[in-house]
């Protein structure tokens, strides 16, 4: 902004230098109101009042996750002459994880991450690891894959037998970096790859941080990030589960983790100034995606970027007022947290294929609209899942898992784009949720003869 002679909205005192949406901040002014939006989520957070734990700082490098990072350090800093010395926020982990396999583009970040913590946060810890190491076994849990692989072979199933087969045999015959390659490869759509993106990086969040103790994840999503990722989710059909993507505190996914999001309440262009004014910016590192740098059509997610920040442009209140409504949203009352989507790990609603196939619009052809419920993994490219059927059901128990059981709607939707040999490729976590409730499910029929219905006395 060039120098007005306009006063500062705040101190009344000092002329403005900075314009946000209408109000006109001197620099300090602007300042102290940045860092009270952060301050005022964590002190309000009913979690951290509870429990003072260890926090994972998830840091991609981009304009935000560096804001944050600099927020907490000074939040956590106690000045000497300060009377009461009370430290809310328990010790914190930076956490990066390294995508150049996949974008060329970041194959310095990591890099200059490092050297940027050696320079301005020496004492934090700083922990990475590269996304294809999802498929090691620090992501995964092979050792109890292989304990229910012969429990399954008992009942004959070979269909399952074979499926744990494949996802155990895969690895071997390629390296990781190799694996994650040919796992986007076969993925057709921008918008499948950039959901499956997200998902793998919030579930090694999630395992990295249960590894380091920390029972808080921050998660540096901006006002901005916010309203456009309420706007996206909506229409990819994520709406059972928009309350936890979104929310500034969400302690309901997870029994162990608080997944937090201090940025919610900071403009892009706020962000960017208060980089600015702390020497960050020249540290910044543009995160890629596969839309990045591409035509607004190529992904739901680039377009709605293209749409809120296009509106925001001439209606500076769009991205505050929709990324607030985001954050009054709270998950339904009858919401199963146990029914858990095993690709990106957000509770989904029971019924879902039922429900599907009621609001299914099917072509005169007996050809239908609706993401392919027939869906499966074991499936081998010569047969097919459902013996070579086209358009039939998959039958599960005859032949491989339906994995949509096992999916939220806006994953199986996602999953229509996968060819097989994305499929076959998909991370050990997934297979490991799906080896888990597919047992409790076996399980659960097993005994069920022997249980009691209420209304039996
Ligand atoms: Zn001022
Ligand atoms: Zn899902």
């Amino acid at each position: 902004m060039k120098p007005t002679k306009i006063p500062c909205c705040k101190c009344k005192t000092e002329l403005a230098t900075v314009l946000i949406r209408h109000a006109y901040y001197c620099k300090v002014c602007f300042t102290f109101v940045f860092v009270g939006k952060y301050r005022s989520i964590i002190t309000k957070s009913r979690s951290i009042s509870r429990n003072k734990g260890k926090v994972l700082l998830a840091c991609s490098g981009g304009p935000s996750s560096l804001a944050m990072l600099n927020l907490t350090h000074e939040f956590r800093r106690v000045e000497p002459h300060e009377k009461k010395k009370v430290q809310i926020l328990g010790p914190t982990v930076i956490c990066h994880l390294d995508e150049s396999t996949i974008f060329e583009e970041q194959k310095d970040t990591l890099g200059k991450l490092q050297k940027l913590m050696k320079e301005k946060y020496p004492d934090v810890p700083f922990v990475s690891n590269r996304l294809e190491d999802v498929f090691s076994d620090e992501f995964s849990d092979n050792h109890h894959i292989d304990k229910s692989l012969k429990s399954v072979t008992e009942f004959g199933n070979i269909g399952y037998e074979h499926y744990v087969q494949l996802i155990q045999e895969t690895p071997d015959k390629t390296s990781p970096a190799d694996r994650l390659k040919h796992l986007f490869a076969n993925i057709n759509k921008n918008t499948s790859k950039e959901d499956l993106h997200w998902h793998i990086k919030f579930a090694m969040l999630v395992s990295i941080a249960r590894r380091e103790g920390c029972s808080y994840i921050f998660m540096a999503d901006s006002s901005t990030r916010q309203a456009i990722k309420m706007i996206s989710m909506t229409s990819k059909g994520r709406g059972y589960s928009i309350p936890m993507d979104v929310g500034a505190e969400n302690n309901a996914s997870f029994k162990d983790l608080v997944i937090m999001r201090p940025m919610k309440d900071m403009l892009a262009k706020e962000i960017a100034l208060y980089n600015r004014y702390y020497g960050l910016d020249a540290h910044v590192i543009a995160p890629t995606q596969w839309g990045t740098r591409m035509a607004a059509k190529t992904s739901i997610d680039r377009l709605t970027e293209e749409f809120i920040t296009t509106l925001d442009r001439d209606f500076p209140s769009t991205v505050s007022t929709v990324s607030r409504t985001a954050s009054k949203l709270t998950p339904s009352s009858d919401v199963d947290l146990s029914r858990r989507c095993a690709i990106c790990l957000m509770p989904h609603q029971s019924k879902i294929n039922e429900w599907r196939k009621r609001i299914t619009v099917t072509t005169p052809q007996g050809g239908s609209l609706e993401p392919d419920v027939t869906k499966s993994c074991g499936t081998t490219e010569e047969g097919g899942c459902c013996g070579g059927g086209s358009g039939g059901g998959c039958d599960s128990s005859k032949s491989g898992i339906d994995m949509n059981e096992y999916l939220c709607y806006s994953c199986q939707v996602d999953l229509k784009d996968y060819k097989e040999a994305a499929i076959e490729s998909l991370p050990p976590y997934v297979t490991h949720i799906i080896d888990e409730k597919e047992r409790q499910e076996r399980l659960r029929e097993q005994i069920e003869e022997f249980l009691l219905s209420d209304d039996e006395e």
